[in-house]
């Protein structure tokens, strides 16, 4: 008998059929404990694929023969790892396939803000460029400025690599290994987060929210920055004290943001980020090309095969 997988998002086509030649898919629209038809679904179930949803121990109780969960997602904040790891249930994720994407986004951020694209192209559809344009439209260069990464994982380094061989930046990194390679490859330096923050005219976070690492940055972070500095945040939301962040861009404290993630998404449309001109804000897309997305699914549909028939090679957060 086929195992049963509870699939919460759509799949290609192609995918789909992968999937469900090895197993009998039951598809939502979403995790829900409060539909009978889902918790009757997910107390046969084997697996578990999608993206997102709260994956809690309550959660995991109410699958008892639960073996394998696959996010389509290299983040995992959404799962209590502890409670999966104490079932003997594998944890799947998408790392690798993700990278270049998330790093080609962070570099889109850097640019947007600190060359002020939204804003700019945005003027000229509200036919306010009537004659040359003066300094107040002027941006700030981004070549051969110092670019700040927190979290030199597999995205820190790939941004590394763009704005090192791409714009001939200098970096700085901080995360709690030092790495001889970066060090060497984009005479990279491994500092603290106080020197970090002191001297990067660009602060890229590529973190995973941890207990560690929520609110990493807050009022007394932001006050360690450049005024002309921009942080750009495409790690998890909840590394950054938002309410902190506000009131350091109200302030003057730091020149800009570039965010992909939030505290909460999606974000609100009341949000004083979303007033702010010096902020380009982007609904949470760091892997979001068609290509990328098909890979993750890829990647996602043969963890869970792969776990579900114990061989597993790679991808396995917990075992
Ligand atoms: P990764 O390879 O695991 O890198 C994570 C990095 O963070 C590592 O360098 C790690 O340090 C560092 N780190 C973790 N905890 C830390 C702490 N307390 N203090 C300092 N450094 C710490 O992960 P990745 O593939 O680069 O992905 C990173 C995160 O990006 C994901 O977890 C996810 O939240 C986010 N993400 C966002 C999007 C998006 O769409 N915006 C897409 C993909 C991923 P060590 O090197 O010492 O282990």
């Amino acid at each position: 008998m086929k195992p049963i997988v509870v699939l919460y998002q759509d799949l290609p086509e192609k995918l789909y059929k992968k999937l469900a030649d090895f197993a009998d898919i039951k598809q939502f629209k979403t995790l829900s404990l409060d539909s009978n038809d889902f918790r009757s679904t997910l107390a046969n179930a084997s697996g578990l694929l999608g993206a997102g949803g709260n994956i809690d121990e309550n959660f995991i109780n109410q699958a008892p023969h639960l073996k394998a969960v696959s996010t389509v997602s290299v983040g995992y904040d959404n799962v209590d790892v502890n409670a999966l790891t104490k079932r003997n249930i594998k944890l799947m994720h998408t790392p690798t396939v993700l990278t270049d994407t998330v790093a080609d986004t962070m570099m889109g951020l850097v640019l947007a803000v600190a060359r002020r694209i939204p804003e700019l192209a945005d003027n000229i559809k509200q036919g306010l460029w009537i004659k040359g344009i003066t300094p107040d439209w002027y941006g700030t260069d981004v070549h051969h400025k110092t670019m700040g990464i927190i979290g030199m994982g597999r995205i820190g380094k790939a941004l590394a690599q763009r704005a090192h061989f791409g714009f001939n930046m200098n970096i700085l990194y901080h995360s709690r290994t030092e790495y001889t390679e970066v060090n060497d490859k984009f005479t990279a330096k491994h500092c603290t987060l106080e020197t970090l923050l002191q001297q990067s005219d660009f602060v890229c976070i590529t973190l995973p929210l941890t207990p560690e690492t929520h609110h990493l940055m807050g009022q007394k972070q932001f006050s360690m920055m450049k005024p002309d500095a921009y942080l750009i945040n495409a790690g998890r939301g909840a590394v950054v004290d938002e309410l902190a962040l506000i009131h350091a861009l109200e302030q003057k404290e730091i020149a800009g943001a570039g965010l992909d993630v939030f505290e909460k998404e999606p974000l609100s449309s009341s949000s004083p980020l979303l007033t702010m001109k010096n902020v380009v804000a982007v609904p949470h897309i760091g892997s979001a090309t068609k290509e990328t997305r098909y890979a993750m699914a890829e990647c996602a549909v043969d963890n869970l095969i792969a776990a579900l028939s114990d061989h597993i090679k790679e991808n396995c957060v917990n075992f």
